[in-house]
Parts: C-alpha cells; sequence; structure tokens
C-alpha cells in the first residue's frame, strides 16, 4: 500500500516539530517544504544584525535535519496555493506537490500597519536577509560619517526602534553595547557619543504582557545602557531622512528599524481568515471543512479557552506541530481528535550583556545576571545541530570577554551580473514575496 503523505509547508519552528512527530510512524512519508533551503533560529536574528553572530550560526541545512529524520524528505520551493479538487500545492517552480495531510506552517512576516514610508525605508527583523541587510546599512552609516562627520547631524549614527516588545527591547540594547563598546574602538575620530538609539512605543512601558515590575527592571536597564525612550508614542511617518513621530516630533535617523508587529502569511488558500490574516482553526488545529489540513505557529489563528488569540512565539508553534503530529496519527488509527493546549512554559527578553527579564510558571520572576543566563541557556539547547551551539557558545565567550563583535563586515548582497543567469530559478525560489 503507497505511503500517506503528509506535507508539511514551513521548515520552522512548527513545522519541523510536526516532521519529528511523525519521524517513526509507519505507513507515513513526510515531505517538508520551504522556500528557503534552511530552518532559521529566529530569536537570534538580531545577533546577526548587531554583529554578534554570523548567519549560519543560527540556520541549519533544513536537508540536513530531513536526513536525520527517516521517513522525511526536504524540497525548497515557494509554495503559492493549494488546488483542494486536486489536494495539490502549486509550487513557483517545478511539478505540483500532491498530498494525502497538509499542515500550513508558513509563519509571519513584518506588518506596518499602513504607516507612510514604513514598507519603503524601515528594515523588518524577520528573516536572514533582513539581518545580514541591516548589519550591512549599519556599518555603512559608520563609515560614512567617519569620512565626512557633517552626516551625524542628518542622522548617520542615529537609530530608531519602532516597538517595544521583546524584538525592539532585545535590538535597542545590543545597538547601544554595539556602539559604545565596539564600534567606538573601531572609529576613534568618531564621537560616539553623539550615536542615538531612539526606541519608540505606543503603549506607555516596553514589554507589554511582562510583569510589571519587570517591565520596570527593562526600562531602567535600557535607560542605564544610553536607550532614549519615547513610551506612549508612535511612528506618523517615515522617509529616507528619518521618522515623524504623532506629537509631530521629527528624529533625523538613516536606520529605522520596524519591530512593530507581524502578519501572518499563507499561500493562496481561499481559507476563513481569523485575526491579523490567520487561518481560522478548530480547537484541534484542523482547518474546518478540510478534512486532513492544519495550521499551527504564527500563522494559525488558535485561541486558549477564553478564545484569547494564542500569541506567536516559538513554544506555541513547536507544541502546535508535535499536536497535530499527534492527531494525524490518531486519525489514522480511526480516533477521536483531541483539542490543542498551549501550555506556558514562561517568557524571557534580553536587554544586553547581563541584563534580562524572565517571566516563569509558578509566579517566578528573574532579573539581571540570572535571568541573563538563563536566557542564553535556554536559547543555546533549542538551537538545532552541536556545530551550530558550538559556535554560538564561543562567539558569546569571545564577544563577553574581548568585548569585541568578529561579525562586523558589510556584504554587498546585490547580484554582481548583468544578466539573468543560470542560478536565476533558485534565487527566485529562494528570495519569496
Ligand atoms: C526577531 C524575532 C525574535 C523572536 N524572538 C522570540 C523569542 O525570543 N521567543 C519566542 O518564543 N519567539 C520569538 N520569536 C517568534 C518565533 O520566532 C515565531 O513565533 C516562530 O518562528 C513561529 O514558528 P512557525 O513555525 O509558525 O513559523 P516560522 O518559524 O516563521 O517558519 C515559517 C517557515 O515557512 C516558510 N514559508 C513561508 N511562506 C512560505 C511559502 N509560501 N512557501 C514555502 N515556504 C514558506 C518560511 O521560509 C519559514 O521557514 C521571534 C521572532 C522574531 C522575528
Amino acid at each position: 500500500m503507497a505511503a500517506h503523505r503528509v506535507v508539511v509547508v514551513g521548515a520552522g519552528f512548527g513545522g519541523l516539530a510536526v516532521a519529528r512527530g511523525l519521524a517513526r510512524a509507519p505507513g507515513i512519508e513526510v515531505l517538508v517544504v520551504d522556500r528557503t533551503n534552511y530552518h532559521l533560529f529566529q530569536p537570534l536574528l538580531y545577533q546577526v544584525a548587531t554583529a554578534g553572530l554570523e548567519p549560519a550560526d543560527i540556520a541549519y541545512p533544513a536537508r540536513g535535519i530531513a536526513r536525520r529524520l527517516r521517513t522525511a524528505r526536504f524540497r525548497s520551493a515557494e509554495v503559492l496555493g493549494v488546488d483542494w479538487d486536486a489536494r495539490t500545492l502549486r509550487v513557483a517552480h517545478g511539478a505540483p506537490i500532491p498530498f494525502d495531510s497538509l499542515v500550513l506552517a508558513t509563519g509571519a512576516a513584518t506588518a506596518t500597519f499602513g504607516v507612510p514610508g514604513a514598507a519603503e525605508h524601515a528594515f523588518g527583523l524577520k528573516r536572514l536577509d533582513d539581518a545580514v541587510a541591516l548589519r550591512s546599512h549599519l556599518l555603512r552609516q559608520f563609515e560614512m560619517a567617519d569620512a565626512d562627520p557633517r552626516l551625524i547631524d542628518q542622522g548617520a549614527l542615529t537609530v530608531v526602534v519602532v516597538g517595544g516588545g521583546p524584538t525592539g527591547t532585545e535590538m535597542a540594547g545590543a545597538l547601544t553595547e554595539l556602539f559604545r563598546n565596539v564600534l567606538a574602538r573601531d572609529f576613534p575620530r568618531l564621537d560616539i557619543a553623539r550615536s542615538r538609539v531612539v526606541l519608540v512605543e505606543m503603549a506607555p512601558e516596553v514589554l507589554n504582557g511582562f510583569h510589571p515590575s519587570l517591565r520596570a527592571s527593562a526600562r531602567r536597564e535600557l535607560v542605564r545602557k544610553g536607550v532614549e525612550l519615547a513610551l506612549g508614542r508612535s511612528v506618523a511617518e517615515v522617509d529616507a531622512d528619518g521618522v515623524r513621530l504623532d506629537d509631530g516630533r521629527e528624529l533625523p535617523a538613516r536606520t529605522v528599524l520596524w519591530a512593530a508587529g507581524v502578519r501572518a502569511v499563507a499561500p493562496e488558500t481561499g481559507l476563513p481568515l481569523a485575526r491579523a490574516g490567520r487561518i481560522a482553526v478548530d480547537p484541534d488545529l484542523a482547518v474546518p471543512g478540510h478534512p486532513g489540513v492544519w495550521a499551527i505557529g504564527d500563522v494559525a489563528g488558535a485561541v486558549d479557552g477564553d478564545g484569547t488569540p494564542l500569541p506567536q512565539l516559538a513554544p506555541v508553534a513547536i507544541q502546535g506541530g508535535t499536536h497535530v503530529a499527534r492527531q494525524i496519527l490518531r486519525r489514522r488509527a480511526g480516533l477521536a481528535g483531541e483539542p490543542f493546549t498551549y501550555v506556558d512554559r514562561g517568557t524571557m527578553a534580553t536587554i544586553g550583556r547581563r541584563a534580562a527579564v524572565a517571566q516563569l510558571p509558578l509566579g517566578i520572576r528573574l532579573t539581571g545576571t540570572l535571568a541573563w543566563l538563563a536566557w542564553l541557556g535556554l536559547h543555546l539547547v533549542q538551537l538545532i545541530g552541536f556545530r551550530n551551539r558550538l559556535s554560538v557558545l564561543l562567539n558569546w565567550a569571545w564577544n563577553y570577554l574581548t568585548w569585541d563583535r568578529a561579525a562586523r563586515i558589510i556584504v554587498d548582497v546585490e547580484d554582481p551580473r548583468p544578466e539573468p543567469g543560470i542560478g536565476d530559478r533558485a534565487r527566485s525560489e529562494a528570495s519569496g514575496p
């Protein structure tokens, strides 16, 4: 009998959890499809953007993962849509992909909420390319200001970070450390005291969702590191010269990072959507009206017992993936589906060297060095692959002991070839929308 074919779209946290959950299941073959050829550890993207880590430290080849799971294969392709009658996926290049069961795990992208100029002028931080482009852009601003210090008045050394959630907070802290501790030594002729990191947050505090004492601790730490806070303010407009806040204030800045929100991304499915473009799902994460189809992680509109949407976090995606793998096996065994329950084991955010906040079960709250060590340990064990773990550990130890950031390299990402060449197809598959 032909094996039951489970196709998983997305090699992120959720998609890989499905593949792992089905790894030893008899009579099942799993195909993981992703537009990139790697699994990306997004929580450490900000360290690539601030030159603390190399891209390869936080990305792991998807084929290497599939190879180790007996029943899984991988294909790199951009999925464009689903043909429900034929039960196939339409892909940008190559033959349609047939499926018996389908798991949509396509994640989320930066959302700029229609703020004028944000999509054109601000950097996002969702993909590996975003982090490398941002790192190169930042370093280039310092090189340009070194050549012509008048550019500092135009915001060459100013970064506006929009959004005071974990990503914005982590970026703001890491940027001041990069500027003051590393680039200050690289650019001795530049007046680093004139560099600015401004964090704009609509709410009256950073890290909304954390306990008030942790929010206050994070705010104090950011201020101590030299981050300027614009709390209770929002960005009304972004252009090439900087941002305009809702109170009319203009901030000249050559670098704007948009960390104020994400929206779900999915191929064309025609499926009903819940809030923020997320695919509506039943309590067991099945897509209503489409037997054998599931959505998990950032793209799924799953809710908790009170009807509150589940947060777009890695553990939600991982637990959702594990749950769906089990439901696929239960259905094949003729058993009824089970509702998905997310178990919150805590949330953390780091603000920089020996500064973090952690909100754990049983009301345990950590700050400072202890929270920072917990954050380091957790991220290290969650990375895939011994080489990546070792490399991240070495880089962190090196950065900590020497106050250095080895990855402060400007990479020109433009394709130098004048004519479309043989690699064109691969490039368009890898780049996505
Ligand atoms: C900067 C940053 C920091 C974060 N920090 C934390 C943190 O500290 N803790 C935490 O818990 N969470 C954090 N998150 C959130 C966490 O990374 C996400 O919740 C998690 O990645 C969601 O997993 P997922 O499997 O749903 O999607 P993803 O991990 O985003 O994976 C989706 C995959 O689908 C692929 N894909 C998308 N569309 C298509 C298509 N059409 N065809 C083929 N492939 C496609 C993408 O290439 C991607 O590989 C952070 C996110 C970011 C961006």
